[in-house]
């Protein structure tokens, strides 16, 4: 039964959808923190396959040793010393090499590959986990150290593997342009040295990457949120601009509320079914249910384990599916695993992989424009559902 639904035709194209949802492990959530620093090189220490992940969905120029079964029993540090040094004739200064599983554990000595000048190795194989641990042994590897003496805003919690990375920058930094406030590092996608040395304050985007790094200055994840965001800054900051803010953030509670009650007085409150990670798994929740009087049919990660989306199973792949085709909710976020099971009801792409989806524009989650954005495709999508009942 559970199988079926893998194989779907759909008007002539037959598609053909993965039958696991396939996370990405912590090989790759440590490549991604390199992912978007423009002065260093990545080499994975593993075979091809490890490699294949990260190297086609990161966008981003990436080495591997592609070690094969005899290195593995023979020795893989001449490998490893071997593209080293060829990355290095190329003028590359700084190189960070990634290990994986079967390179973590064979129990060969890599450390000699330290002692050349800007070499750093991250242990992160994919046994470890999901990516956030990946992504946070990397950035430790770096040893960052806060800067006492700059007073600015670090933004963290970016992260490559995030639908969301690049529109919740740009929203970050848009909304630090209206209130005037100087910026500090961009974790991860800055230069190696700014991340080395961020300032002493930190904004989070998404939670998953937090860096831990500054005092917290809390996220963009509400309305409520940006609005704590907003006092904080007025205390470290107190010429900043904060009334352009306020003002947003009444306009944006405003246009919300009414496209909502009008869609409530036309049809009942949807039942969602939330499937991300946690950071944006309350978000999405509070803002369904503040604004929709939605009905939450699954549970988060803490409450039962079966639903985290970067550390799967075959049990938590089968658990999804029994939520989604027993409970059948209006509405469905999450992956395009997600996605394929779900087959009629509305869906909302909101983690990773987004498989079957083209996506060119940087689309925020968060901050004003992030909010605005998530509403407007969950009416269009509960819409875009009712009228497809009616064509039925
Ligand atoms: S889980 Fe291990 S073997 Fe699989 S891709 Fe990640 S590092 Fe490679």
């Amino acid at each position: 039964m559970a199988l079926d639904i893998f194989s779907q035709k759909s008007g002539n194209l037959k598609l053909q959808a993965c039958r696991e949802s396939l996370p990405p492990c912590a090989l790759s959530g440590a490549t991604a923190f390199f992912a978007d620093i423009p002065d260093i090189s990545i080499v994975i220490h593993g075979p091809s396959g490890c490699f294949f992940y990260p190297s086609t969905v990161l966008h981003r120029e990436v080495f591997t040793t592609g070690i094969i079964e005899s290195d593995a029993i023979f020795g893989t540090y001449e490998r490893l010393d071997e593209i080293i040094r060829s990355i290095r004739k190329k003028g590359h200064k700084d190189i960070a090499v990634i290990t994986s599983c079967v390179t973590s554990v064979t129990g060969e000595d890599y450390s000699p590959i330290t002692d050349y000048e800007g070499v750093i190795l991250i242990d992160s194989p994919g046994f470890l986990g999901g990516p956030a641990i990946g992504y946070k042994r990397a950035m430790d590897a770096l040893e960052p150290a806060c800067d006492e003496s700059k007073i600015a805003m670090n933004v963290d919690g970016i992260c490559k593997l995030d639908p969301f990375n690049k529109g919740n920058f740009f929203e970050a930094r848009r909304l630090f342009n209206i209130s005037g406030i100087p910026h500090g590092s961009f974790i991860a996608f800055d230069t190696l040295a700014n991340i080395k040395s961020p300032s002493n304050y930190t904004l989070t985007l998404n939670p998953l990457y937090e860096s831990g790094l500054g005092a917290q200055c809390g996220t963009l994840l509400g309305l409520d949120e940006i609005g704590q965001f907003a006092k904080k800054i007025e205390e470290i900051w107190p010429n900043c601009r904060t009334e352009e803010i306020f003002i947003e953030l009444d306009k944006t509670e405003e246009i919300i509320s009414y496209a909502c009650e009008k869609y409530l007085k036309r049809n009942d409150p949807p039942s969602i079914a939330v499937f991300c990670d946690h950071g944006y798994y309350e978000y999405i929740v509070k803002t369904m249910k503040n604004y929709l009087d939605a009905e939450l049919i699954n549970v988060k990660k803490e409450e039962s384990d079966q639903f985290n989306i970067y550390e799967p199973s075959p049990s938590q792949n089968f658990a999804v599916f029994e939520v989604i085709t027993e409970s059948k909710p209006d509405l469905v976020f999450g992956s395009s695993f997600e996605k394929v099971i779900s087959n009629k009801p509305a869906f909302i792409g909101v983690s990773y992989p987004l498989r079957d989806k083209v996506s060119l524009s940087s689309k925020p989650l968060l901050g004003t424009e992030g909010l605005l954005h998530l509403v407007e495709d969950t009416l269009n999508a509960l819409r875009d559902r009712s009228l497809s009942h009616c064509t039925e």
